[in-house]
């Protein structure tokens, strides 16, 4: 696929797209409500409100209406607006057939299709609009050729994030959970919460800043971390296309701090927010670099150089939230105002495809493969 396959807007393209995504959301809303037992998240149930979940799901719905509509109208070919009219006449049928709420009953294992849907409906208001219209690579498609691995990445981060946080949680809760923390836990929790906020980015970001660097530096964990490094493309998608054992190492890394200091629970919550927001930002494919607060926090432009292929920024920029961490620890890429010319691992040829990417790093080095070129 070329790089020229960019959208233009007024094609109906765009708006096709668009009502399939929201059709298909609300189909999975619907999906949700049939068996919440299953596919919502535990955590999560306690604060849906049902009203407000179904006009959500209307108002969702209308919008996937409105933009198979204008598809059909701008675009020559008909089928997006088709193909979304039939999901939105599966999930209207759907819904209106839904029996009445039962009790919920717990189960130990859960697919967070629920959280997947809230995610990706709200990552890709706010930052599909940001790449659509302050792109950095103008060029760059949505849909390049490695969009697709990236999507099953994002699915499959979500649907098993009850799995993954409990694995995440493991060794903190292990470890710490019966050296008696109350005292200290009640004296952090004592600081106000902008100063508390500050210490739990600081030290969730020096243990992710450690775990990262050997990722980097330890040769048989580069082989997994490599995964992270392979995409060409980077947007918002690309920052979920991270190898299972390095996610969850990295997250139970930077979940010791987190779990020792007991952050309240408004802090907790916003750094939750702010991580989230923050890793996907880093990825996204678009200029937008913030003025002077760059200095402050991990941009795009920081993170895009950490991922660029050129020898003279590899290991730089490690940081997920503060550059000064970098620069502390000599790390630092004095980027200025350029961006990288491209990222990805260079002439290193890693194999595409989630399935392939997992198990690749478990038989073989991406670099002795290269070394294995080179002498031929
Ligand atoms: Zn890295
Ligand atoms: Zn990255």
């Amino acid at each position: 696929m070329t790089e020229s396959k960019r959208l233009k807007i007024g094609e109906g393209k765009i708006s096709g797209y668009l009502s399939i995504f929201l059709a298909v959301i609300s189909l999975g809303f619907v999906i949700c409500a049939y068996f919440p037992d299953t596919f919502t998240t535990k955590d999560f149930r306690a604060i849906y409100n049902p009203q407000i979940v179904k006009w959500s799901i209307l108002a969702v719905l209308v919008l996937s209406f409105i933009f198979a509509f204008s598809s059909l109208i701008l675009s020559k070919k008909k089928r997006y607006g088709f193909i979304s009219t039939i999901i939105i006449a599966i999930t209207i049928l759907l819904g209106t057939a839904l029996p009445e709420g039962s009790g919920i009953q717990d189960q130990s294992v859960t697919i967070g299709l629920d959280w997947l849907l809230i995610d990706v409906l709200v990552s890709a208001i706010v930052f599909i609009p940001i790449e659509l219209f302050l792109p950095k690579r103008l060029n760059q498609s949505k849909f390049h050729e490695e969009w697709r691995t990236d999507l099953v990445y994002f699915i499959v981060s979500h649907l098993f994030i009850q799995i993954i946080g409990v694995i995440v949680q493991f060794p903190a809760v292990n470890l710490f959970k019966s050296i008696g923390l109350e005292s200290f836990q009640a004296t952090i929790q004592s600081i106000p919460f902008i100063p508390q906020l500050f210490i739990a980015l600081l030290v969730s970001d020096l243990f992710q800043y450690t775990s990262h660097y050997f990722f980097h530096k330890i040769p048989y964990l580069w082989r997994f971390h490599a995964v992270h490094h392979s995409t060409k493309h980077l947007d918002w998608l690309a920052g979920s296309r991270t190898h299972f054992f390095d996610l969850v190492v990295v997250r139970a890394m930077s979940f010791i701090p987190i779990y020792v200091c007991g952050f309240s629970s408004s802090v907790f919550f916003t750094y939750i927010v702010i991580v989230s927001f923050q890793a996907v930002l880093a990825h996204a494919n678009t200029r937008i670099n913030f003025g002077f607060l760059k200095y402050v926090f991990v941009t795009p432009q920081y993170h895009h150089w950490h991922h660029s292929d050129d020898p003279k920024a590899y290991d730089k920029n490690f940081a997920i939230h503060f550059p000064f961490i970098d620069m502390i620890f000599g790390t630092y890429y004095p980027m200025g105002s350029d961006w990288p010319e491209s990222t990805g691992l260079g002439d290193v040829k890693y194999p595409k495809g989630f399935a392939k990417q997992f198990v690749y790093p478990f038989v073989k080095n991406p670099q002795e493969d290269l070394e294995d070129a080179s002498e031929r």
